[in-house]
């Protein structure tokens, strides 16, 4: 843990990935391991931990990167919190992210900018990119992150480390500040798969406090880790190498496909028809789920309230106003339309049709196949403020990850190599709950 707070001390200056330390906490709960009961044998035991500020952490500041939150004090611990220090592992400290987990690049952040670990001009991507940048500047070895549009592949992509989403029901979502309910997963950054699997052991299973997450038999996600891939079927759909993709990344990952045959899996192209959609399906759904979930910020019963405001009504809008920045505003509106009598049909309802076509797709696909590959995002990192003037060209570049968290499906990234200096992600997706199938290729191909 000491180590831990002098590589934050040594490097956080420059990357700008924490919000908040728990150094006095953490130090207590380090040196009191013994009577809290923790196996100093465990595998977790004593392992520091950050965590993404929209995951609530009991007496320590828990702001989603929002003004609205900026002096939240939670008085409980997200259900993976209780979990992970069951399992020893020590938090330091709270990461920068897009406010409220809307973004990709970290920037609509209302507290900070924080920088990619590789090239401190660019983003560190995101929602999660101040526990991408955390973990790939050495700063901690796991951090937690969330993944509602692709949030933790996408900077872990960026950042040349591994991310993981679980299955949708896989993890707890209680204590996680809610974006789009039927989209959020939390999941794992790490600097490598085995790391990966050891943490999501930990923090997977139901919850009675969230009634999404589904009972199953005690697993090790880690299983397979080791086992050759030898005769393992991947797909490699042409939709995620067609164009928009980078041409540099698209040879890395055509080089990861060679390198799996060469292991002995079969690689095959094939379609999934509807990815062209997702992008709108998801804004769609997103945004609603999003509208809804953010009515409880409304300036009095906790959050930021505006000063001197003469009634009632004023106190909602103007708090909301003040304490919502642009891009939690746009989502709002676009969320609100599409609920709306006189356009919900249009908007909200195809979208959860094209939904199911979208889970067809990857059904389809995977009554044949073990697992997806392609890139995590379609260029590597791009600079700081290149994209934050154009919410839709920042949107697309979410087109490769966002399918998975439609259909609810489990997925990795890990590093494929770089591109001028820049790394790639690769990303592996799995069948619903076959975890264990992703972490065994993604650990064959580290
Ligand atoms: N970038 C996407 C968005 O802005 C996904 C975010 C996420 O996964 N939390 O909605």
């Amino acid at each position: 843990t000491a180590d831990t707070f002098k590589a934050i001390a040594a490097k956080d200056g420059e990357v700008q990935a924490f919000l908040a330390l728990n150094q006095e906490a953490a130090t207590a709960s380090a040196a009191n391991q013994d009577d809290q009961g923790i196996d100093a044998d465990a595998t977790l035991a004593g392992i520091p931990v950050a965590i993404k500020d929209n995951i609530v952490t009991k007496d320590l500041t828990t702001t989603a990167a929002s003004k609205m939150l900026a002096n939240f004090v939670p008085i409980y611990d997200a259900t993976v919190i209780e979990r992970l220090q069951q399992a020893g592992m020590i938090v330091v400290g709270k990461t920068n992210m897009d406010e409220f987990a809307m973004g990709s690049s970290t920037e609509n952040s209302a507290m900070k900018i924080t920088k990619n670990a590789w090239d401190h001009t660019k983003v560190p991507g995101g929602s999660s990119g101040g526990s991408a940048a955390a973990v790939a500047a050495g700063e901690v070895l796991v951090a937690l992150g969330s993944d509602t549009g692709g949030s933790i592949r996408q900077p872990a992509a960026f950042n040349g480390v591994v991310g993981f989403k679980p299955t949708y029901g896989r993890v707890s979502r209680w204590g996680l500040i809610a974006f789009g309910s039927s989209l959020d997963a939390i999941g794992t950054l790490t600097r490598n798969v085995r790391d990966s699997a050891h943490v999501m052991n930990a923090i997977i299973g139901a919850d009675e406090h969230d009634t999404t997450t589904v009972p199953r038999p005690q697993e090790d996600l880690g299983a397979k880790i080791g086992q050759s891939v030898q005769g393992m079927k991947i797909a490699l759909p042409k939709e995620y190498l067609g164009k928009g993709v980078d041409a540099g990344v698209r040879a890395q990952i055509e080089a990861a496909a060679d390198q799996f045959r060469a292991m002995g899996a079969t690689v095959e192209t094939v379609s999934l028809p509807h990815t062209q959609y997702a992008v709108p399906t998801y804004y769609i759904i997103a945004s609603s789920e999003a509208s809804s979930n953010l009515q409880r910020f409304d300036g009095i019963r906790y959050g930021f309230r505006a000063k001197d405001v003469q009634s009632l009504d004023s106190v909602y809008v103007r708090s909301r106003s003040e304490g919502f920045g642009d891009e939690v505003k746009r989502r709002i509106m676009l969320g609100t339309f599409s609920l709306s009598a006189g356009f919900y049909d249009a908007y909200f309802k195809k979208a959860a049709q094209v939904r199911t076509l979208i889970s067809r797709d990857f059904e389809n696909v995977f009554k044949e196949y073990d697992l997806v590959m392609g890139p995590t995002t379609p260029t590597t990192a791009f600079g700081i403020g290149a994209k934050v003037t154009d919410p839709l060209t920042m949107y697309m570049n979410d087109i490769l990850t966002i399918p998975v968290n439609l259909a609810g499906l489990p997925a990795a990234s890990v590093n494929a190599g770089f591109v001028d200096g820049m790394p790639v992600g690769l990303q592996l997706i799995g069948k619903a709950f076959d975890e264990a199938t992703i972490y065994q290729a993604a650990a064959a191909f580290e």
